[in-house]
């Protein structure tokens, strides 16, 4: 396996099993997102009093945070049944069309990636968020006639990763908008030793931290650096993980002190080197280190950039004075003093 696989924050096939083993089912085991989960409370306390569906909901922040795990909690909260499916599976009206009409009252319909949306099928979903009704043409041509179908209440909960793709007669239909940040080091140590306690892996409290602090501050890569370590501890040593068994597996797993993988260091060291730091347009990043834009955008630069490695300006990205520190590169003389 390559430590790209490792760190990427999109589920991997043995992520699959594990995660549903892992994932939290009430809004106090859901760890940190402070604030989403103070408003998430509130929003569902009121909904349940006025026995009403809950607003529809939108979930955005890179992959990995907590997105799914959260949809399938409100659906918990509010004692529901959830639907799930994906932007890019729904490719015609009569695919929308179909689940809607199976829903029952107060059901939840989960749509992943719902930037990826058909806009024949976003208009489809357009007048059943807000009446609850659906038109339906039947026959063709000249003698098409439209029907409305009638939808029953139901609570839309949408996940993405880029929010900023949504149009916005979509973005409005939504009542309650939360934004998934990182996690802090502290948060990600309660998630490492809560999985660790479920999969029965021991594990010492240093070692939890050495593994939160390197997991890119997401907690898909927290539970799999977990299953990763342990597999080292098992084979090399008697199977605790302390910290200079976490140290030595990661450093076996080439994941450096920031958590950074081959790719992200490869990413600052081609804007260091090719690019004199930068700017440097993200096409062109793209074009020179062999990797998708989406990708980039999507899911090495969030964390290049909380980090503070990276900054995005109006003219291309920069490497930032802690990523040439980092990376051993001598500074720039011209470099800007904030970076
Ligand atoms: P996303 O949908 O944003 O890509 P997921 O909801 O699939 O992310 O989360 C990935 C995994 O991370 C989950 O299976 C769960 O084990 C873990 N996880 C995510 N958020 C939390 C959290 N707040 N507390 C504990 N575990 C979490």
């Amino acid at each position: 396996m390559s430590d790209e696989r490792i760190l990427s924050p999109q589920p991997v096939e043995d992520d699959l099993q594990n995660e549903l083993s892992l994932r939290p089912r009430r809004l106090r085991e859901y760890i940190g997102q402070h604030k989403v989960k103070e408003n998430l409370a509130v929003s569902l306390e009121a909904a349940r009093r006025r026995k009403e569906p809950l607003d529809h909901v939108l979930l955005f922040g890179p992959p990995g945070l907590g997105k799914t795990t959260l949809a399938a909690i409100i659906t918990n909260e509010m004692e529901s049944a959830m639907t799930s499916t994906s932007a890019p599976a729904l490719e015609k009206p009569g695919d929308i069309a179909a689940i809607l009409a199976k829903l029952q009252k107060g059901d939840i319909l989960f749509i992943d990636e719902i930037h990826r949306l058909q806009p024949i099928v976003e208009e489809k979903l357009y007048s059943a968020m807000e009446d609850f009704e659906l038109d339906i043409i039947i026959g063709t041509g000249p003698a098409a006639t439209t029907m409305k179908m009638q939808v029953e209440p139901f609570t839309l909960i949408a996940a993405t990763t880029r929010a900023g793709l949504l149009t916005a007669p979509l973005r409005a239909r939504f009542g309650i908008v939360h934004r998934l940040d990182f996690y802090d080091v502290e948060s990600l140590e309660i998630i490492v030793r809560r999985s660790a306690e479920i999969l029965t892996i021991p594990i010492t409290n240093e070692g939890a931290h050495e593994l939160a602090r390197r997991s890119r501050g997401t907690p898909r890569i927290a539970n799999r650096l977990l299953r990763r370590v342990r597999d080292f501890a098992e084979v090399r040593h008697e199977g605790k993980i302390d910290l200079s068994i976490a140290r030595d597996a990661l450093h076996m797993l080439e994941v450096d002190e920031y958590g950074l993988d081959e790719i992200d260091r490869k990413l600052l060291t081609t804007i260091i080197e090719r690019f004199n730091g930068g700017p440097v347009g993200v096409a062109a990043l793209a074009a020179s280190v062999a990797e998708d834009r989406g990708t980039i955008e999507d899911l090495y630069e969030p964390y290049l950039i909380q980090i503070g490695f990276m900054q995005r300006t109006p003219r291309g990205r920069v490497a930032s004075r802690l990523a040439y520190e980092h990376l051993g590169y001598p500074l720039r003389a011209t470099m800007p003093k904030l970076f």
